[in-house]
């Protein structure tokens, strides 16, 4: 059985328990037991952590541009202090987010430090400073230039699903802009997407007050305390739809930057001209990490004269994938438990929704409680689904994929744009045409023919419901500073 270290807190440059010495149990969501202890921090705990960072942002040079390349350093010393925790990462996205060991590398490990090396790349692409000129008024010649300035104290609240991703696109951007943070993960994964954040930050040896992290079994307390806080700047929040509107609202009382990425329903369209239509009809089969990312494509939209064709396609790839998944000791499986009792059942109550609605259940639609104690929900799809039920407008953040039917492109368009959210998506088939449909989906993120459209070079971000802002790039970077305008006569 695997215990992971206990999950500590980072405030002021000290690695230390709650402040009242609570802590929760954290549960290994393949076994449903626990698996490790995590501190449950204390309203006390984050007004300390907020307080650091403020006084580290104000009465420090940290985030002054002459300071920028020694950022640059110490985030480089971070970056390899986590390549040498690769293995802490593996088990911890394991066992706290229920990935699988073939999933490990891929969404949790690689493609987050992946994301960092690319945030350390593009650093030197970032705008401190841009001239606009002279220009003459009052019979004065005015000078103007633009200083682009860190933000100041960030709050960083970050989901479940991918902790070191989502983390690293947030903590890496905001430290390399200047601004002071306080990391604060989802209770389900205080190592993954707190503890190791805080643990490396006290090795790299950034000042004092610099990078906090708070956590806590209350989901809600310490993201609240931070959205009312007006000593607290920005709010870089990665989670629900539903969440990220209370956010909004309840930091416009200190009129908050808020930075919002949302959840999705994104669509795949497969056009009846695509090279090769078995094969990306058969790819968007919802398994990875349990279907819990938010930019999966877990609508896919065929070409009515072909819908039969595309059911029997799907029917075969999953007939095929069978019972390979669901194993935490099977280094070739992509996909494990969901999270939780709680998100398992959110899931299956989709699935009932979907039966009720009158989808038809090509595949899966059940609990495998013979997979372990754990959570575990098989590879589920429903057909027959029009673009109007729950099932195809909700986010069910667990595998099942929808199938709808479309009659032309127009149609494709309609049903994919027919969405509060607009995340991810993508198109397959003739190279302009395909262009021309991903210019007219409404959605953050486009992928023509399967072309990667995530990676830490690029923004990444949603339309509509989706969220507001841009993570990784420089543009990830730059959604951590401000504008100052300054002008002077010559
Ligand atoms: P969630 O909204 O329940 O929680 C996200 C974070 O917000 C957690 O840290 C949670 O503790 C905190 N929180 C909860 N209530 C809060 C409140 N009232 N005020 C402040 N903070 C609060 O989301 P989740 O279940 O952890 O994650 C799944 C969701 O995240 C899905 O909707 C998914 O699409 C979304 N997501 C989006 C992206 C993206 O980049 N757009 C990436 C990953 C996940």
């Amino acid at each position: 059985m695997v215990t992971l270290p206990d999950a500590k807190l980072l405030i002021d440059g000290q690695i230390c328990d709650a402040s009242n010495g609570k802590t929760y149990d954290v549960i290994s969501p393949w076994t449903g037991e626990k698996v490790g202890v995590a501190a449950d921090c204390t309203a006390d705990d984050v007004n300390r952590a907020v307080a650091a960072a403020r006084r580290a942002f104000d009465t420090t040079d940290w985030g002054s541009y002459e300071n920028r390349h020694k950022r640059l350093e110490l985030v480089k010393k971070y970056r390899e202090l986590f390549e040498q925790n690769r293995d802490r990462m593996a088990e911890l996205a394991i066992h706290e987010a229920g990935a699988a060991v073939g999933a490990v590398s891929r969404a949790h490990v690689n493609m987050a430090l992946d994301g960092w090396d690319d945030y350390i790349r593009v650093f030197e692409q970032v705008t401190w400073e841009k001239d606009y000129g002279q220009r003459e008024t009052w019979g004065m010649n005015h000078h103007r230039i633009a200083v682009h300035e860190p933000v100041g104290v960030a709050a960083l609240i970050t989901p479940w699903n991918v902790p070191f991703y989502v983390g690293i696109g947030k903590i890496v951007a905001a430290l390399l802009a200047g601004c002071t943070v306080i990391l604060k993960p989802a209770p389900d994964t205080p190592g993954s997407g707190g503890a190791l954040f805080g643990e490396l930050a006290k090795q790299a040896g950034f000042p004092d007050g610099v990078v906090n992290v708070v956590f806590g079994s209350d989901p809600a307390m310490a993201g609240e305390m931070m959205v009312h806080d007006p000593r607290v700047d920005l709010i870089s929040f990665t989670g629900s739809t539903g969440v990220g509107r209370r956010i909004m609202q309840e930091g416009a009382a200190t009129l908050k930057r808020v930075f919002l990425e949302l959840g999705g329903k994104s669509a795949k369209i497969v056009l009846d001209d695509a090279p090769n239509f078995a094969m990306d009809v058969a790819m968007t089969m919802l398994v990875f990490h349990a279907g819990q990312g938010c930019a999966v494509q877990s609508r896919l939209l065929v070409p009515r004269s072909r819908y039969e064709e595309a059911k029997a396609i799907l029917k075969g790839a999953y007939s095929q994938y069978g019972d390979n998944w669901g194993d935490v000791n099977n280094p070739e499986h992509i996909m494990g438990p969901v999270i939780s009792k709680k998100q398992m059942e959110r899931v299956l109550g989709y699935i009932e929704l979907g039966k009720k609605e009158g989808a038809t259940l090509l595949h899966g639609g059940n609990a495998r409680p013979d997979k372990g104690g754990g959570y575990f929900v098989e590879p589920t799809v429903f057909v027959d689904v029009t673009n109007d039920m729950r099932i195809a407008q909700e986010e069910i953040f667990g595998p099942v994929l929808v199938v709808i039917p479309y009659e032309d492109d127009a149609d494709a368009i309609r049903i994919a744009n027919e969405s509060e959210y607009g995340l991810g998506g993508g198109v397959s088939g003739s190279h302009d045409r395909a262009m021309k449909i991903a210019r007219a989906v409404r959605t953050g993120t486009m992928s023509v023919n399967n072309g990667m459209s995530i990676a830490g070079d690029i923004p990444f971000g949603g339309y509509k419901a989706s969220g507001i802002g841009r993570e990784w790039g420089v543009e990830g970077i730059e959604e951590f500073l401000e504008t100052k305008l300054i002008a002077w006569t010559e």
